[in-house]
């Protein structure tokens, strides 16, 4: 019997288009002997539609238009009504595993997690936990701390302690943390928000902008290191790839060096020694456990240039997904394609569902 996955992309986060391209990926390789592939579309609104058609328009947005806005999708278990996708014939199709391919605040955050255990459904990726605190950048460097994984220096502020006391704010900052800072806003991903400051002015021009995008700003310590990338996949048995290094066609990794310039580039694999990449195999490992990490995750680092010193800089629990994104290059060069990349990630999804039974 085939598996009926519905695959949910688009989604309200700043990465809406992202998530486009994973998801028309992911549509174009998933084997379809074996699935149903059912597509649901989130608008930049927050509107859920089930789409029936070409996967280009999936990717190129305009698949909008031509949503079945006719077919009711339910996600919410009652006595007499399973979840899946009622049409409008009155057909009803009952989804076995959703994989939500959306990046960022709502869709990899816990949020739309949080819903899928309500469903009772298997559901591809990191659990609520995992999803809720791989996004918060200060609550995960609090648990990486807590489990000894090296990271940069690093402190925070909120909008309310800035708005009261900016001086006093900027005092503590500057005499925990030296320049250049980087300020991040606590929740995003895609650099969105993100700054680096060299001097005071930037530093309080970086913290007012990263404040519209979230309450709770990050600040921490800027190193010049190489940009290294892990990824892990499994759940109770984990595995970590070949590592693999971005080099950014600006000064930092922003939104326009990773989605836009055709000059930042993927090396697989990284230019650096088998001893330290085997350490950061092990260290992604351990965060991905430290943070109940379950499917997959990428985990980011970076290695200082004139001391190869390995600092973590972040989880990614639903990392960029075409086939041509590091997450599944990395899988690729391992000696899992993408297909079967695929096909793994829906077991363990299923796997830990029935587990939980
Ligand atoms: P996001 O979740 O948006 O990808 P990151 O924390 O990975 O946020 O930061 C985005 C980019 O900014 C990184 O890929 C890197 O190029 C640069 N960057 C972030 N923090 C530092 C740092 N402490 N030192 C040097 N570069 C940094
Ligand atoms: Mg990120
Ligand atoms: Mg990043």
């Amino acid at each position: 019997k085939k598996i009926n996955v519905a695959l949910i992309f688009g989604g309200k986060s700043g990465e809406h288009e992202v998530s486009l391209s994973s998801a028309s990926s992911i549509y174009r390789y998933i084997n379809k002997e074996k699935y149903n592939i059912y597509t649901i579309g989130i608008t930049k609104d927050g509107n859920w539609m089930y789409y029936e058609g070409d996967v280009e328009k999936i990717e190129n947005g305009s698949w909008e238009k031509e949503a079945k806005k006719d077919v009711k999708i339910n996600l919410i278990p009652t006595l007499n009504q399973k979840v899946g996708l009622e049409f409008g014939d009155n057909t009803f199709k009952e989804i076995d595993v959703l994989f939500p391919v959306l990046h960022g605040p709502y869709g990899e955050d816990g949020s739309i997690q949080g819903l899928f255990e309500i469903s009772n459904i298997a559901y591809v990726g990191c659990n609520v936990l995992a999803s809720s605190v791989g996004m918060d950048k200060l609550v995960c460097k609090k648990v990486f701390e807590q489990e000894n994984i090296p990271q940069v220096k690093y402190t925070y502020t909120t909008r309310c302690e800035f708005n009261n006391d900016e001086e006093g704010q900027l005092r503590s900052i500057e005499s925990m943390i030296p320049y250049p800072i980087f300020i991040k806003p606590a929740n995003l991903g895609s650099s969105v928000g993100i700054s680096k400051a060299n001097n005071k002015k930037e530093l309080i021009k970086g913290i007012k902008e990263a404040l519209e995008y979230d309450r709770r700003v990050v600040l921490e310590e800027g190193v010049n290191a190489k940009e290294i990338e892990v990824s892990v996949l499994g759940n109770e048995e984990i595995k970590a790839s070949v590592v693999g290094e971005i080099i950014p066609a600006k000064e930092f990794y922003d939104y326009e060096a990773k989605y836009l310039n055709k000059e930042s580039k993927l090396i697989i694999p990284a230019t650096i020694e088998e001893s330290i990449s085997e350490k950061i195999r092990e260290m992604a490992i351990n965060a991905f456990k430290s943070i109940d990490g379950s499917g997959l995750s990428r985990v980011d680092f970076f290695v200082e240039k004139q001391t190869n010193n390995i600092y973590i800089n972040e989880i990614n629990t639903m990392p960029g997904f075409t086939n041509i994104s590091m997450y599944p290059k990395l899988w690729e060069s391992t000696g899992i394609s993408y297909d079967k990349l695929i096909d793994e990630l829906i077991n363990l999804a299923l796997k830990r569902h029935e587990e939980k039974l």
